[in-house]
């Protein structure tokens, strides 16, 4: 008799490891593979895969449209976990935005962003959380722990919190006021660590193992990209409804634009996103693979990640034709993607190298320089690392990779409100006056001179 009373979902197949090659049962392992299970760069990364035939004949594009739950859990043949195991605190169904003004300012009248910002914690990681915290409560563990830069910590509070899951937090001491205060009002445990961000990783696998906690830290937890993979599905899907919206409106703009017609899904020409550990770029190109593998689309869209040029082991490992960067001493001020020896290295460079994409570097002036277009003309205000993805857009069409009858898409991954001290930066402070009418008359009159 088994006594497995782990719940599984109905169509998880297989771990394989992208080391070496070995499968797993699903209920024979939960991290890393033997290959490789130290930490470090060079991880035995799992590949987490589905039986894609029994999720095609149970449910379809339409089928999951209509579903009236608006979050990930409509996506729950493709999710590692039974749908009733995720928290009570929707993830997903962030805003896809065409950034007109924007993308005309820059020749690409074709450019969505799609703003992760407006998940329940203000970040893209609330995708993955979410799964951490349901396979925490499927398996029963009394804790959940990450190590994070800040993020990735904020959702699991808030998603740990939904669920009444106690959670411990290991964040570097460095990382920003608000992030760490959302750890502190969930509820967290939270360990601030003397060090860095690959201090807090290591010391968080080494608890995790001590104590017997669930841990989410990326890269290490190959579920963590099966809650990334969402933003794929509602891209297609909110691409797709702009088609309809516009036919309805009679355009025909989409007739003349490279896209897929015959589905109902569409796809984009290419994605940017910003790179750090590479757990995101990772789960972006899963997304679009998974509906690949279920007939859903017709083509890979090129993924392009982008990183900050203090902080360029990705890009470095892309550029050299390694598999496994070596670490950098990582310095950007885009903490959210401020990493010495990424995490997930594997899938993120197949997620640019399989897409025919490419890794951008930019600068930190130029990331900077990117939050005030982001929210002035696109009307997005995003943290460092989100804006970050702009600046590389705009070195990919300086450096011609990007058509500008392509539709792009930009993923912003962080709210502007997560460091305030960054984009006062950008802005510099607001002019103090008397309460009094003559002092806008004065202030005014400085303007019109000008
Ligand atoms: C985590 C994060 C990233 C980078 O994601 P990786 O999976 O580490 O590559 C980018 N932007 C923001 C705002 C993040 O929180
Ligand atoms: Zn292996």
């Amino acid at each position: 008799m088994t006594s497995d009373t782990t719940p599984r979902p109905p169509f998880l197949s297989s771990l394989r490891c992208l080391r070496c090659g070995t499968e797993y049962a699903p209920d024979a392992i939960e991290y890393v593979c033997a290959c490789r299970p130290n930490v470090g760069s060079d991880l035995g990364t799992l590949d987490v895969e589905y039986d894609y035939a029994a999720i095609r004949s149970t449910t379809s594009p339409e089928q999951i449209g209509a579903d009236p739950d608006r979050s990930i859990g409509r996506w729950w043949a493709q999710l590692p976990v039974q749908r009733e195991s995720l928290p009570p605190l929707p993830v997903g169904n962030t805003p896809l935005l065409h950034a007109k003004r924007l993308g005309e300012s820059i020749g690409l009248p074709n450019l969505y962003v799609k703003d992760d910002g407006r998940n329940p914690s203000a970040s893209f990681k609330d995708r993955a959380s979410a799964i951490a915290v349901a396979r925490a409560q499927e398996k029963g563990s009394a804790v959940v722990a990450t190590a994070s830069t800040g993020n990735a910590a904020a959702a699991l509070a808030g998603q740990a919190a939904a669920a009444g899951q106690a959670s411990v937090i290991f964040v570097p001491k460095t990382a920003p006021k608000a992030k760490i205060a959302q750890l502190l009002v969930y509820g967290s445990r939270v360990l601030a660590v003397d060090g860095s961000y690959d201090d807090a990783f290591d010391l968080c696998v080494a608890a995790c193992a001590e104590f017997g906690w669930y841990n989410r830290n990326t890269g290490y937890n190959p579920y963590m990209t099966e809650g990334k993979k969402t933003v794929a599905f509602e891209i297609v899907e909110q691409l797709s409804e702009f088609r309809d919206r516009s036919y309805e409106l009679g355009a025909r703009s989409y007739d003349s634009a490279p896209l897929t017609h015959n589905s109902k899904l569409i796809t984009p020409n290419s994605v940017f996103v910003s790179v750090g550990d590479g757990c995101i770029i990772g789960g972006v190109h899963k997304g679009f693979n998974d509906l690949l593998a279920l007939g859903w689309i017709e083509r890979m869209p090129r993924i392009y990640g982008v990183q900050s040029a203090g902080s360029p082991a990705l890009y470095n490992a892309w550029r050299d034709g390694r598999e496994i960067p070596l670490p950098v001493a990582a310095t950007t001020r885009a903490d959210s993607i401020s990493v010495n020896a990424p995490r997930d290295p594997v899938k993120a460079l197949n997620a640019v190298r399989q897409s025919g994409g490419a890794f951008v570097l930019v600068e930190d002036t130029a990331i900077l320089a990117s939050i005030l277009p982001l929210a002035r003309l696109g009307a997005v205000f995003a943290e460092p690392a989100g804006a970050a993805a702009y600046a590389g857009l705009q070195r990919a069409l300086a450096d011609g990779l990007v058509g500008r009858d392509e539709t792009v898409i930009l993923i912003n991954t962080g709210s502007g409100l997560k460091d305030v001290p960054a984009a006062m930066q950008m802005t510099g402070e607001p002019l103090t006056i008397p309460p009094t009418l003559a002092a806008v008359h004065r202030v005014l009159q400085t303007i019109n001179n000008r």
